[in-house]
């Protein structure tokens, strides 16, 4: 196993002179290749500033970040959207797929960005739509599709690109109970089938119950860990 992330020393403040939150205190945690780490705590314990951190779209005040040995807190504006579009993968609450765009178009965007052939995007598409179980809904538009069929092709959109770390952050947030099962199914199915590397973030502890380690943080600090065997799984 190899280390693909390591959060060294990070601090984030938010705020200026009169007033400043310290919404990230001394965090340290390393990640290796193929795990599912969720990531809980209480509201405004430092959950989604944690992983806007990871995920570049926010900066840390002190400390470093590696991925894949590589410092990305310290990028050119230029590099960290190259490193943003061809290593992460995202999956929201509000999906943010594109209305105007059918689901397979949605899912093929970051891959016609990059200026994939169609022959290979098309049997891409349609390896990930056969394990994600989501063929049938490919021609639909997200308004004619379900909370649950959205957010799935999300994770095929995420997927597409073969991201080293997928970031998610309160996937289930908008779900009811069956949605939330079958989109954790799949990212179960991600972590498990195409050895993706997943950080969630979850305040859900059935969400939680889907990942193989969890890191408890309050107050900006992560306060306990936990690492679970394969058959820990709440019904
Ligand atoms: P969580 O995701 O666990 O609910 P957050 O990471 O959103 O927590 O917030 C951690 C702390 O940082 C909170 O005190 C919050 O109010 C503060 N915070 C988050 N984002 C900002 C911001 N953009 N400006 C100022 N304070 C912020
Ligand atoms: P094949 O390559 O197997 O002959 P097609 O190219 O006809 O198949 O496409 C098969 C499936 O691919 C369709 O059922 C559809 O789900 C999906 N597909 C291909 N292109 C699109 C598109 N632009 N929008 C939606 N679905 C598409």
């Amino acid at each position: 196993m190899s280390v693909i992330l390591n959060v060294s020393m990070i601090e984030k403040y938010y705020g200026n002179r009169d007033s400043i939150t310290k919404a990230l205190d001394n965090i340290s945690f390393e990640v290796e290749e193929g795990e599912f780490v969720g990531i809980m705590g209480p509201s405004g314990s430092g959950k989604t500033t944690l992983l806007n951190c990871i995920s570049t779209i926010d900066s840390v005040s002190t400390g470093h970040i590696y991925l894949h040995h590589q410092d990305i807190t310290h990028m050119k504006r230029k590099a960290l959207e190259r490193f943003r579009r061809e290593q992460l993968g995202f999956i929201f609450q509000d999906f943010n797929l594109l209305p105007s765009l059918n689901g397979y178009e949605n899912i093929a965007l970051a891959l016609t960005i990059q200026g994939s052939a169609p022959a290979d995007i098309h049997a891409r598409i349609h390896a990930i739509a056969q394990r994600l179980k989501i063929s049938d809904i490919l021609n639909k538009y997200p308004q004619q599709m379900s909370g649950g069929e959205r957010q799935r092709i999300a994770c095929a959109r995420a997927l597409i690109t073969q991201p080293s770390l997928i970031l998610a952050d309160e996937p289930t947030g908008a779900l009811d109970s069956k949605n939330s099962r079958l989109l954790l199914e799949t990212m179960e199915q991600m972590n498990e089938e195409y050895r993706s590397t997943i950080m969630m973030v979850t305040h859900d502890p059935f969400s939680a119950s889907y990942t193989k380690r969890i890191l408890f943080i309050k107050d900006g600090k992560i306060f306990n860990e936990l690492i679970r065997g394969s058959d820990s799984r709440k019904e």
